[in-house]
């Protein structure tokens, strides 16, 4: 396995080798602690897109025919070099994203757990069968892999959101190609580089460097039966939209402004632990941050007063100390805007208790003041028509919003766009209850800030944060990248004499 943080060039990896590719753009790779380029990541034009649809179509018949225990097989031996490797992985998502060590082992973790779940492959595709559904007939359901499918993923999870996808669409017995984030390719190659090792067959699984040239031509490939997308909601939405009208399978999974609700029974230093990590941990780089603190009632003024402490002290340095609680944000650009809505919620009248602006890179450690830095940053008295509240910042920015009692709290959320995640922090089992029926989004915590569902569970938000209706991993997973097929069945000693021109019935 090469870990190609240091060198200079990312590559595609198409039919079990890494590819240059025919287009002469790259684009930069930075270590977002530091600033420094570390790479250049190739962006595939049209052409390289076709060779790798090409090799995958070439690969799916033999790997669609072999039985789904060998291929379980595969992806037992590539759960165990996943272990083996973990750390490696997670440096190389350290090093070009910026989280935090132990975040980026946490991160490889989860992905992990749908390999395990992948692993159980021949369980999951098993049919249904129904003896006798007429005298002498059977009747029996079955699924078959799609044939060609593509996975585009965001730069937040540049190696759990493409295993949220591939280890399932492979084992269920298609061939994928991934088109990961330019901004974090490196882990790509390496999990490529695993599965090869684990025994997939070349062409099974390809990966495709590039930006929205590579996108277009994947989406718009005849030869791609589905897509999985995970990202921002304009593209979600873009993605959805082009992929449906081309007859394509799309799931498309959009961005997210996550509130959490804090009743006054509420137990306030868990509440303080929960939003500092939530909303600060991955420097708020996660489509579960949470980046609204609903505050109800009474337990306003202590929370604020405990957050603006915790906030002022937050241990922002370079992902590989191991001391960090936050590290740096992924892109200059990024950092920009972070600091463009900071600007923003003091102009719309926000209350700006902590600035995270006045954070310098010379103080998250030695090498770190080119690094793209801010520290954590905290609103209070922000109210619903601000665009603060209303858009997502993806940053290490919590804005507290006041409300009188739960029902208010609970329309405050479902007026909300967006519909990923959602916490309630409370001791009182009604309030739990009512607040878990009531709200309109798609992953609920009670009492956790970060609810992402288990491997076979499947993860997705309700409204701007999921096009299309099958969320991704668990068996909404499988389902998605397999199709059903009912097959009937007699013999010619069932079948009576005469044509029958009537609705067929039991008989
Ligand atoms: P992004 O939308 O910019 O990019 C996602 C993918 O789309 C990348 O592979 C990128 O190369 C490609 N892309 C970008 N612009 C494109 C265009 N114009 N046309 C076609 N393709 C394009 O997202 P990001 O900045 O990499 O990731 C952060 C976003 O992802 C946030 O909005 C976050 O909430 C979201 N996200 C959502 C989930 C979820 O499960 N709902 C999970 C992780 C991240």
């Amino acid at each position: 396995m090469n870990a190609a943080i240091s060198t200079a060039s990312i590559t595609h990896f198409i039919h079990g080798q890494r590819v240059a590719g025919n287009s002469l753009r790259t684009q930069p790779v930075t270590n977002p602690a530091t600033g420094a380029v570390t790479g250049a990541v190739a962006l595939a034009n049209r052409a390289d897109v076709d060779a790798a649809v090409a090799a995958a179509a070439a690969a799916f018949p033999a790997w669609a025919d072999t039985p789904p225990i060998r291929r379980a097989r595969v992806m037992f031996k590539f759960l165990e070099l996943v272990n083996q490797h973990k750390d490696e992985l997670a440096h190389a998502i350290t090093a070009e994203h910026g989280k935090v060590f132990t975040d980026a082992q946490g991160e490889v973790a989860r992905g992990i757990d749908i390999i395990e779940f992948a692993c159980g492959i021949p369980q999951l595709l098993k049919g249904d069968f129904t003896e006798q559904v007429s005298t002498g007939m059977d009747n029996w359901t079955l699924r078959q892999p799609l044939g060609v499918v593509a996975g585009i993923t965001p730069f937040n999870f540049p190696v759990m959101v493409p295993m949220w996808m591939f280890p399932v669409a492979i084992a269920a017995g298609n061939t994928f190609v991934l088109k990961p984030s330019p901004t974090d390719p490196t882990a790509s190659l390496m999990m490529a580089e695993l599965l090869q090792k684990a025994g997939l067959p070349d062409g099974v699984f390809n990966v495709v460097q590039g930006d929205k040239e590579a996108v277009d031509a994947l989406i718009e490939h005849p030869e791609v039966k589905a897509v999985s997308f995970v990202g921002s909601t304009p593209i979600a939405n873009y993605i959805y939209e082009t992929g449906a009208r081309l007859g394509k399978r799309v799931q498309a999974l959009g961005g997210a402004k996550n509130h959490m609700v804090v009743m006054p029974d509420a137990d306030i230093d868990q509440v303080v632990d929960a939003l500092i990590g939530a909303g600060y941990g991955s420097a708020g780089e996660r489509c579960m941050a949470i980046s609204v603190a609903v505050l109800v009632g009474d337990v306003a003024d202590k929370v604020v007063e405990r957050l603006v402490e915790r906030t002022r002290t937050l241990k922002v340095l370079d992902g590989e100390n191991l001391a960090a609680e936050m590290g740096p944000i992924v892109t200059r650009a990024a950092q920009e805007r972070i600091a463009g809505y900071i600007a923003l919620g003091e102009q719309e009248g926000a209350q700006l208790l902590v600035d995270g602006r006045n954070f310098d890179g010379a103080q998250a450690g030695a090498g770190c003041e080119g690094g793209f830095w801010l520290g954590g940053t905290l609103f209070d008295h922000v109210t619903p028509e601000m665009r603060i509240y209303k858009e997502e910042i993806f940053g290490p920015v919590l804005a507290c919003v006041r409300v009188p009692d739960l029902a208010q709290a609970i329309d405050l959320v479902n007026a909300h766009e967006f519909g990923n995640g959602v916490a309630c922090f409370t001791r009182d089992g009604n309030v739990a209850r009512e607040f878990g029926r009531r709200i309109q989004v798609g992953m609920v915590g009670i009492n956790v800030p970060i609810p992402v569902p288990m491997a076979w569970q499947g993860f997705g938000g309700w409204k701007k944060s999921l096009f299309g209706d099958m969320h991704a991993y668990g068996e909404e997973g499988v389902r998605f990248y397999t199709r059903q097929k009912s097959i009937m069945q007699r013999w010619p000693e069932s079948i009576g004499k005469g044509a029958e021109f009537v609705m067929p019935t039991a008989k």
